[in-house]
């Protein structure tokens, strides 16, 4: 991917040597599927999250055992948002159920909860909300909202490990939490995910959808009622986990200096464009520490005033990343809108249905941030994007 040398990429994965002796051990142990690695590293996310957590393969399998947990399947709906990756509207067809769009809320680009609440219908059976570069949503009011309903909630909070809402850790409360480990994420396994489970979920029904529905008594019985998935996470990525959890305080706090950073350089360059305050992200540098939302800056998101640029030579994101890429700095894009994929037109949606997703789906743009940049790096990228608008 690299265009020239010293390429800056929006994101990369930081393993430290302890890390890779670490998973050197469990190569030369013998045991390299579920097994020691893996208890350790639930028990830790247990203590973490103070709530019983399992291990996955990813953050896309998570999801689908909490809706089979839920009891969602055929004709039941469940409400989400459209500006998601993908796999949380694939899930909920996986089960048989059938995913229903929420427009978003411009300022946080999370699910619009009066909208959600509006759109609960006969066969709505569960919210799934999405907290975009881990910004949690309103939990007071999504919870409420699902009381008065009588709903499940299965949290996407694949993006979200370590953000907190009102000083309590996202998955510590509430119904299913689903967190992911991709490469990524503040939190690797290289691939790994985990399901924060409520406490009156049936445990033994997690781990079977886990493994092929397999229960086993005694020393040789085996039994399968329900088909269960290959789910399952392995010890050397649950040795990556548990060196990487030991340091997630460490991780969030780099991350926090370098979103402050850009909103030191930023804020002043959207003032003098006149561009509208949602052009940065929700939290302006005054209120990093705010009392209800903690973000763990798993991105830090520009959504660009494509039409004041038009004039400017910038007539598409696409020219932007393309400009910026030429100065050596990668672009993300998290995420067009779901709802506006083949699969899902096929489904009846079009454009025009959910407005202000689209408009942020079309103009949303991640800008570098990893553990490993430095306030340099940020500079490098504020000044391309001063040449470059
Ligand atoms: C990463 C991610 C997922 C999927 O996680 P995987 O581990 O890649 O399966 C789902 N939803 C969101 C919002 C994500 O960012």
């Amino acid at each position: 991917m690299s265009a020239t040398p010293d390429f800056l990429p929006f994101s990369r994965p930081s393993i430290d040597e302890a890390t890779i002796a670490a998973v050197g051990d469990v190569l030369r142990s013998g045991w390299l599927t579920t097994g020691p690695k893996v208890a350790a590293f639930e028990a830790s996310l247990s203590e973490f999250f103070g709530r019983r957590t399992l291990c996955f393969a990813n953050g896309t399998c998570t999801m689908e055992v909490a809706l089979r947990l839920a009891g969602i399947g055929p004709g039941d709906e469940v409400l989400t948002t459209p500006i998601t990756w993908v796999a949380t509207a694939n899930v909920v067809l996986a089960v048989g159920a059938t995913p229903r769009f929420v427009d978003i809320d411009p300022v946080t680009r999370n699910i619009d909860l009066a909208k959600l609440e509006a759109a609960i219908g006969p066969r709505t059976r569960a919210l799934l909300p999405v907290y975009l570069s881990g910004l949690p949503v309103n939990m007071d009011r999504l919870y409420a909202i699902a009381a008065r309903h009588g709903l499940r909630v299965i949290e996407d909070a694949a993006q979200a490990q370590g953000s907190r809402w009102k000083g309590r850790r996202v998955g510590s409360f509430g119904d299913f939490a689903s967190f992911s480990f991709q490469a990524n994420k503040n939190l690797t396994t290289g691939e790994g995910g985990c399901l924060v489970l409520p406490e009156q979920a049936d445990r033994d029904l997690a781990e079977r959808l886990r493994l092929q529905g397999v229960k086993r008594s005694g020393l040789d019985a085996m039994d399968v009622e329900t088909p269960g998935g290959k789910f399952n996470l392995n010890d050397i990525a649950a040795q990556i986990g548990l060196c990487q959890l030991a340091q997630l305080e460490a991780i969030q706090g780099q991350r926090r200096s370098l979103a402050q950073a850009y909103f030191e350089r930023l804020k002043p360059l959207v003032r003098a464009r006149g561009w509208d305050d949602c052009a940065l992200p929700v939290l302006p540098p005054d209120t990093l520490a705010h009392a209800d939302i903690e973000t763990n800056w798993h991105m830090f998101q520009l959504v660009l005033p494509l039409e004041r640029l038009a004039g400017k030579g910038i007539d598409s994101r696409a020219s932007f990343m393309a400009a910026m890429k030429a100065r050596g700095i990668g672009i993300g894009v998290h995420y067009p809108p779901v709802h506006l994929f083949t699969l899902y037109r096929n489904l009846g949606w079009k454009p025009g249905d959910l407005p202000v997703a689209e408009q942020v789906g079309r103009s949303i743009v991640s800008l570098p941030l990893f553990r490993a940049m430095s306030t340099a790096d940020v500079d490098r990228v504020v000044t391309a994007l001063e040449e470059v608008l």
